[in-house]
């Protein structure tokens, strides 16, 4: 074995519900809704033929998504899930003796990727409020430097990098070191002032925007996501997806998702009002919320985060704890936000005990 494989932590996904049990999720992000019946009736129609391998090229969905970012097909790289997008992009840029730039804390995944490819993962911490540290992340790159990540919302803590920090901060980074702008979230962006990817990948010839079907599209369970990347790059990047990684099945909710653009809106304007519940309510119990612009609240309880996720567990709602730093917590139904609420209202172990917040009887 490659001995510095050997060090490598496991990646620690979501908490999954027991059998049987009754528990709200709300520990990977997901959508708290079932596909749209437009997207079951495309899956029900291909199941009688998966004997058969997917589409090679993908080119369906390909085009489609090189027709709403009105880029080249050629720039469209996809991937089972953007995770492996990104799997792609690293392995494309570095290996051994190179580095990788990103924040941290951030997306779990990235060091692990970065690793994986045997380079150098080098984390920037957050500045105060959670935000991308752009200055001291430009101060480390090296002529080692490959490829900066930077997560927008930033996955745990749900804060988005500014579209004017960032344009400052891309004409900081030498034209040969590429910066991924991963936007698993972007559909859940409300600020006018959040980074806009698809608008830097135009603008500037190292940029690649990561998006992803399983986030505010509802498809986690399919693994499809994608890239937009300079044709040349691009090119790199496929030959290390894996073969035929995007089934048939994923294309096709992909393509028929897309066709349904305005009945998913509509599925997202209920989790931004639940978003902006559950943050007040935490706040007005006393709880340090970081603002967020993504489908998930940050509460940063520091050396209380295990034994608060534990509470949550016991009272039937899953969130993703991070030891001695804090708990993320995915937005999903009202009730599912009740509970939460409720739960913490509850055990308020060592938190401020605020109002009694209520469940509500609406929706
Ligand atoms: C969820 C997530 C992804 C992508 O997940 P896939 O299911 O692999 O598409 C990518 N980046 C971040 C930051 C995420 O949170």
């Amino acid at each position: 074995m490659r001995p510095d494989l050997v060090a490598l932590p496991p990646y620690r996904p979501g908490r999954a519900a027991v059998p049987g049990a009754t528990a709200h999720k709300l520990s990977s992000n997901e959508l708290p809704y079932g596909p749209l019946p437009s997207v079951e009736r495309a899956l029900v129609d291909l199941l009688g033929s998966v004997n058969r391998y997917p589409d090679f090229a993908a080119t369906a969905l390909v085009a489609r998504l090189a027709a709403k970012h009105g880029v080249d097909p050629a720039s469209v790289v996809l991937g089972a899930g953007s995770v492996e997008v990104v799997s792609q992009l690293v392995r494309a840029l570095a290996g051994p003796g190179d580095e990788v730039v990103f924040a941290w804390r951030s997306f779990e995944a990235y060091p692990l990727l970065v690793s994986g490819a045997g380079a150098t993962p080098v984390a920037v911490p957050l500045a105060p409020g959670w935000r991308h540290d752009l200055d001291a992340m430009a101060a480390s790159i090296t002529p080692r430097t490959r490829l900066v990540l930077v997560c927008t919302p930033n996955n745990p803590t749900g804060g988005v990098v500014a579209h004017d920090g960032l344009v400052a901060f891309l004409d900081r980074v030498p034209g040969d070191v590429v910066v991924l702008v991963d936007e698993a979230y972007v559909e859940f962006v409300t600020d006018p002032d959040a980074a806009r990817g698809a608008d830097l990948f135009a603008a500037h010839p190292n940029v690649v925007v990561a998006r992803t079907f399983s986030k505010a599209y509802g498809l986690a369970g399919l693994r499809v996501g994608y890239a937009l990347a300079p044709g040349a790059l691009a090119r790199a990047m496929r030959p290390l997806a894996v073969p035929f990684g995007v089934t048939a099945l994923a294309q096709a909710a992909a393509v028929a998702s897309l066709d349904a653009e305005a009945e998913l809106a509509a599925r997202i304007a209920p989790v931004l009002a639940e978003r902006a519940r559950v943050v007040d309510a935490l706040r007005g119990a006393g709880y340090e919320v970081a603002d967020t612009q993504a489908n998930f609240v940050w509460l940063p309880l520091g050396d209380r985060a295990d034994a608060v996720a534990e509470q949550l567990a016991a009272d039937g709602v899953l969130v993703r704890p991070f030891a001695g730093a804090g708990v993320r917590v995915s937005v999903g139904t009202r009730e599912a936000g009740d509970a939460l609420l409720m739960s913490l209202d509850r055990s308020a172990g060592g938190v401020p005990r605020g109002r009694v917040v209520t469940a509500g009887n609406d929706e």
